[in-house]
């Protein structure tokens, strides 16, 4: 195109420059970042971890901390995600150790034993029931144990007493169901079942019936144990 001897697309491109750049001069972003952090603070600081939790090497990851607010990510007000171990009435001894400890989900940890150094030594084993609390230093208050080492060593005995025996029940049944009907395991099984039956009554421990079935899923045979 071409008017009065110009070439007018140059004309538009300059004009179009000259508009972005007055936007982009007297746009308020200021005020805009500020809607928006307002925004997402509202949405993801939980108000007691925020006041309490404020770690000493703060001011110079601050300004991380609003990056990581303005995507929405929690996590980041912690400056790492801690947890610690929740104790339990039959731990073993692989756990008792972690019970009530503080440790660290990061990769490396100058001041926590992290998780996956815990794993390596043995915590979370298959069959483990430990649960690991969210830990916020300052804020979170950790209660005593009150089970002793050798209590729950006692009653983890039990359970693996208990844990065979419904192993043994759903075997029996599964020979009886699947290969073949012999009277002999039949007689067996009348036993095992006369045992456990025994068994939860001496220890004062319920009988779960679902996990005396073959059908039952690898988990549930050993995280339903919380029975009393
Ligand atoms: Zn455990």
């Amino acid at each position: 195109m071409n008017w009065f001897g110009t070439n007018v697309s140059w004309v538009v491109i300059v004009i179009i420059l000259v508009i972005v750049l007055f936007i982009a001069m007297f746009f308020p972003w200021q005020k805009l970042k500020k809607l928006k952090k307002e925004k997402s603070d509202l949405v993801n600081k939980p108000k007691n971890v925020i006041k309490d939790s404020k770690p000493e090497e703060e001011p110079a990851i601050l300004s991380f901390m609003g990056i990581y607010n303005s995507i929405g990510k929690s996590e980041a007000l912690r400056m790492k995600k801690l947890v610690y171990v929740l104790p339990k009435e039959n731990s073993c001894e692989l756990c008792q150790k972690y019970e009530n400890e503080v440790l660290s989900l990061e990769v490396l940890d100058k001041k926590y034993l992290t998780m996956s150094e815990a794993i390596s030594n043995g915590y979370h084993h298959i069959g483990c029931t430990h649960v690991d609390i969210d830990y916020y230093p300052g804020d979170t208050k950790i209660d005593k144990k009150i089970f002793s080492n050798e209590d729950q060593l006692k009653k983890h005995k039990v359970y693996m007493e208990l844990f065979k025996l419904e192993n043994e029940i759903r075997n029996l049944k599964y020979d009886l169901e699947n290969k073949n009907s012999e009277s002999s395991l039949q007689d067996n099984l009348n036993k095992k079942l006369l045992e456990i039956e025994e068994f939860c009554k001496k220890n004062s421990l319920q009988r779960n019936l679902e996990r005396e079935e073959p059908e039952i899923n690898e988990l549930k045979k050993f995280t339903k144990y919380d029975i009393n």
